[in-house]
């Protein structure tokens, strides 16, 4: 079969936001996703001032979005806690509450889904579905996020990945006085711990953590993050008592840092598939916006002809934001820089706004 309107593969905030921007600019997208419902991805639900901007653009009113108002950061790193407030307030809002307003809007915006098929493979004018149909395209957005496609998979492996973790907590007075209004994040060993609270009022625990700590636990993320409390009292303070049975989602092999640098000719990598930043900096989302906002442009100007150019700038763009987050991660090793950059007037508001990706 062939269709020569854009196809776009995966219905996260990437490929909702481009099928959106395709069916408003006239195009007929097809939307493919292999969840017919949108589940609660991996991700630590922070929506930054800089992304809730992004969202706002899109035409969707935030405020009916209903999320977890967050006006400050408190980071956790050598016995010490820093707390500084946000440039703007941002937001603790589910996965799942994120991606369904998109994908509604999507749909509003006339865009054809085609939902519960996931696609197996991509070739240069082709994609293969899990059903065995074969789709010929002329322009592909790419927006698998944290999975990769066979045949476009991005570099992976390294002596000891990093992992993505997350734990959902119920809401709890204790946590809800803790936390608070504050994204929190907790320097481990060789990752971070994220905790804010959601639109429900539950908390929602997340972690980047190096495949060699889970080994060390046995392989069994309960008992890592029971350790990380014996660690550190002020998450022990946060976790109370978790049953041994809760359930941990958890994501392989993260590739951090990475960024698409070039593509095929019609083929435009948005989000997680354009560039992976250090989750920690809470710019993932706006990241995935902002690749969507700028592939569509492109592809409205110049066709499949577009991509690669598009790619290489958008590699560019998000060089700086990839950068200071590594620079920030790593300050959490050192927590007396830690703790003079954050007394330095001003450096915590820059470093803030250089882990955000720049207009276009
Ligand atoms: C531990 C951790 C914490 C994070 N915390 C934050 C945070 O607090 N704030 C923030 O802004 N960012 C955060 N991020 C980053 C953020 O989650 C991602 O950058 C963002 O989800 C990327 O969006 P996306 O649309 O590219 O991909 P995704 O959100 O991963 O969406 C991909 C979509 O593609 C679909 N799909 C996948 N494979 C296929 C296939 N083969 N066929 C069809 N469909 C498919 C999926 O079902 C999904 O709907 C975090 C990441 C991690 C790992």
């Amino acid at each position: 079969m062939r269709i020569p309107a854009p196809i776009i593969v995966g219905a996260g905030p990437a490929g909702a936001a481009a099928a959106m921007r395709l069916a408003r600019a006239g195009a007929a997208p097809l939307l493919i996703d292999r969840q017919t419902v949108p589940g609660d991805a991996l991700c630590g639900g922070f929506l930054s001032w800089a992304t809730i901007a992004q969202i706002e653009a899109l035409g969707i009113e935030t405020a009916a979005l209903g999320g977890h108002r967050v006006d400050r950061l408190a980071l956790f790193a050598g016995g010490q806690e820093i707390v500084l407030p946000l440039p703007a307030a941002g937001m603790g809002l589910s996965r799942h509450r994120l991606d369904t307003m998109l994908r509604a809007a999507a749909q509003e915006a006339g865009v054809t889904f085609r939902l519960g098929r996931a696609v197996r493979t991509l070739t240069p004018g082709t994609i293969t579905l899990d059903d065995g149909d074969a789709i010929d395209w002329d322009s592909l957005f790419l927006a698998t996020g944290k999975h990769d496609l066979r045949g476009a998979a991005r570099p992976r492996g390294g002596a000891d990945p990093e992992l993505g973790l997350r734990l959902r907590l119920p809401s709890s007075p204790a946590r809800r006085r803790l936390i608070g209004s504050r994204i929190e994040l907790h320097w481990i060993d060789g990752g971070y711990v994220g905790l804010l609270l959601q639109e429900d009022g539950s908390a929602n625990l997340c972690m980047a953590v190096r495949k060699s700590a889970l080994a060390a636990a046995g392989g069994r993320p309960i008992a890592l993050i029971a350790r990380l409390a014996d660690l550190s009292p002020a998450l022990a303070d946060r976790l109370g008592a978790v049953p041994d049975d809760a359930q941990v989602d958890a994501i392989g092999d993260v590739p951090y840092g990475w960024r698409a640098t070039t593509s095929w000719p019609g083929l435009y990598r948005l989000g997680d598939q354009a560039a992976v930043i250090p989750s920690l900096a809470g710019e993932g989302i706006g990241i995935a916006l902002a690749s969507a906002a700028a592939a569509v442009a492109r592809w409205q100007g110049e066709g499949r002809d577009g991509a690669v150019r598009y790619q290489r700038d958008f590699s560019r763009r998000a060089m700086l934001p990839l950068r200071a987050a590594a620079g920030f991660r790593a300050l959490g090793r050192s927590p007396g820089l830690l703790r003079l950059l954050t007394a330095t007037p001003g450096a915590a508001r820059l470093a803030m706004r250089l882990t955000r990706i720049a207009d276009a």
